[in-house]
């Protein structure tokens, strides 16, 4: 069966012509998927007969809202199940400059940092480039809120699924799909330095953001097994060549964990590691995992300070949704174990 919301406009224009229909029918098929339609019923201005063989010939998957959580502050937090039984989750936000969709790129993650949720059961499988968008697709005509910017911030790592995450940015860039444009995406890795290549040979306006969480190898070994693929030097490095290829500022992740990675020290390192790049930190509150063995920071404040002082731009990430498990990979995990957090 051929999976059609995987598809470009042109391959599904190459699909029609290979039928035999016109060109323009692939159009026509790449409208409807975008809009959200959930039979192929609803392509009034396909024939008859054209939509009896799509409907023998492919796949028209649609997600399906298993939970659905709305926060007091509008934060609404999807839990999908996707045509496997697998879940994900994608949580609407709204800001005064538009709604984003934080989506998932894989079911679950393979990369193991030792404060998150989404990767304690491992990885389960890839997302494909159609349960990518779909995400996008059917949190903006669940919630009726149109959605302007997308971050890649959820459950998986989309570096380690880099190629449906490219063909997932051109679906989603299209004129005649969803149109959000390059600059209202973000893209967040732990820090793949193939993949941060990758995006730095191939000059997308997208915004990259590392998760760092540690600037010295000591403590970032501990917090996340990548970094004894990828080291802090390497990872420097890497974000230097690619400021210096794209012009692009990277945007580093640093959850605040208590006695861990929150001493002025650290600070200082960063400052000195991001000399010759406008880098700018984005500091979160960390985000209590209950089988996690750490407790958020109270030196934020400080710590934020201590970078400005050394003239690197650092925000407090403010927190959406804390009512509602909003935190990272928390309500599918709490599905997993059974509980009911509805
Ligand atoms: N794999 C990618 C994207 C998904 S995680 C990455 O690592 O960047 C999205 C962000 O949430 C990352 O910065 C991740 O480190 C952070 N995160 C994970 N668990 C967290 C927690 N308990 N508290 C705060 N941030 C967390």
């Amino acid at each position: 069966m051929i999976d059609l919301k995987s598809m470009t406009l042109l391959e599904l224009q190459a699909m029609m012509q290979e039928m035999g229909e016109p060109a323009f029918r692939g159009k026509q098929i790449f409208t409807w998927l975008n809009r959200g339609v959930t039979s192929f019923d609803e392509m009034s201005n396909l024939s008859l007969t054209l939509r009896e063989r799509l409907k023998t010939e492919c796949l028209l998957m649609v997600p399906n809202a298993v939970r659905k959580q709305q926060a007091k502050d509008g934060t609404i937090k999807y839990l999908w199940q996707l045509s496997d039984g697998n879940c994900i989750e994608s949580v609407l936000m709204r800001y005064h400059h538009g709604n984003t969709v934080c989506i998932s790129s894989q079911v679950g993650c393979r990369m193991g940092c030792a404060f998150c949720a989404s990767t304690i059961a491992g990885k389960v499988r890839d997302l494909t480039p159609g349960e990518l968008l779909d995400q996008v697709i059917f949190t903006q005509k669940d919630s009726g809120a149109p959605v302007s910017n997308i971050v890649l911030m959820g459950i998986g790592e989309p570096m380690d699924n880099l190629d449906a995450v490219l063909k997932f940015l051109e679906l989603v860039n299209h004129p005649d799909g969803l149109n959000i444009g390059m600059r209202h995406i973000s893209l967040s890795t732990c820090g793949v330095i193939p993949g941060i290549r990758h995006l730095a040979e191939l000059g997308l306006q997208l915004t990259l953001s590392v998760s760092l969480h540690a600037p010295d190898n000591e403590t970032r070994s501990k917090l996340m097994p990548v970094n004894r693929a990828y080291d802090t030097n390497a990872l420097f490095a890497a974000c230097h060549d690619y400021f210096r290829k794209t012009g692009r500022r990277i945007s580093f992740e640093y959850a605040m964990i208590d006695g861990v990675n929150d001493y002025d020290w650290q600070a200082d390192l960063i400052a000195r590691r991001l000399k010759g790049m406008p880098g700018h930190v984005n500091l979160i509150p960390l985000n209590d995992v209950e089988e996690s063995p750490f407790r958020p920071s109270r030196r934020t404040a400080a710590f934020q300070k201590r970078l400005e002082h050394h003239g690197v731009t650092a925000t407090v990430r403010r927190s959406l949704g804390g009512d509602i498990d909003a935190a990272c990979g928390q309500l599918r995990r709490k599905a997993e174990k059974g509980e009911d957090s509805r």
